[in-house]
């Protein structure tokens, strides 16, 4: 799967999504993360990207002409891939699990970071397919937001994780949070591991499996049974 990122501050992307799982995605060729500096692409002689709002108010915005250009240019490199353009944004449907999962079905996610007071509406009217927001709070920029975007899309393709058993078990997968889980040593203290885990008996470790990720979903998020 290949990622498009389009951002003012390509460094910020580079810095998060270059290392661990990702980052050996990277170098496996499973997935291909490329960011594009939308201000390569501004034609102003000062290399401007912004501009004031129209109407008046705090800030800046990001104006269309050199978003429009970038977006252009990266089609243009392979437009036959199955792509969906997405603008990080508060303003978007929040991400979750299954949107992440209906977004793997994409050859190609480009990724739209505003900055500032963000960008000039048509840029998202006109080139984008989707408005996704990671809450609802306002960051700086859509740096991270993209980077959190790309991780979460990214461990559901194979050969990302190990094992696709990896993320296929674990929270919001199957409507739960993840059971509770225990490594070495067995006895921390006092506080022990649950001896069914230390059984053996694989029936027994699913059944207890079960019951502790819906109780544990119970008491935390009775929202999602
Ligand atoms: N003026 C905008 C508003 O009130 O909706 C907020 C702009 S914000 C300061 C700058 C950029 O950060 C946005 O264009 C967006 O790309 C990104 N951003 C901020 N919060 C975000 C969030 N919760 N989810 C996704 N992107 C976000």
């Amino acid at each position: 799967m290949k990622f498009d990122i389009m951002t003012l501050f390509p460094e910020c992307i580079e810095a998060v999504l270059s290392t661990s799982v990702i980052g050996r995605a990277r170098s496996n060729g499973v997935i291909n993360i490329s960011t594009h500096n939308i201000r390569d692409y501004s034609t102003d002689k000062h290399r401007r990207v912004d501009d004031t709002p129209c109407g008046g108010g705090m800030g800046m915005l990001m104006s269309v002409p050199p978003i429009a250009a970038c977006h252009r240019a990266i089609i243009a490199q392979a437009p036959e891939l199955k792509t969906r353009t997405v603008y990080l944004s508060p303003q978007g449907r929040t991400l979750t699990q299954s949107i992440a999962k209906e977004l793997t079905s994409y050859d190609r996610l480009i990724l739209l970071c505003g900055h500032y007071e963000g960008v000039d509406r048509r840029a998202v009217d006109l080139f984008c397919d989707d408005e996704i927001s990671i809450g609802d709070y306002v960051l700086t920029g859509g740096e991270l937001p993209a980077c959190i975007l790309v991780d979460c899309v990214s461990r559901m393709i194979p050969g990302v994780l190990s094992d696709n058993e990896c993320f296929e078990q674990e929270s919001f997968m199957n409507g739960l949070l993840e059971y509770p889980q225990y490594t070495r040593p067995i006895d921390f203290e006092g506080s022990r591991v649950p001896e069914v885990l230390l059984s053996g008996n694989h029936a027994d470790i699913e059944k207890w499996r079960y019951n502790a990720a819906l109780e544990l979903t119970r008491k935390k998020r009775p929202d999602l049974l």
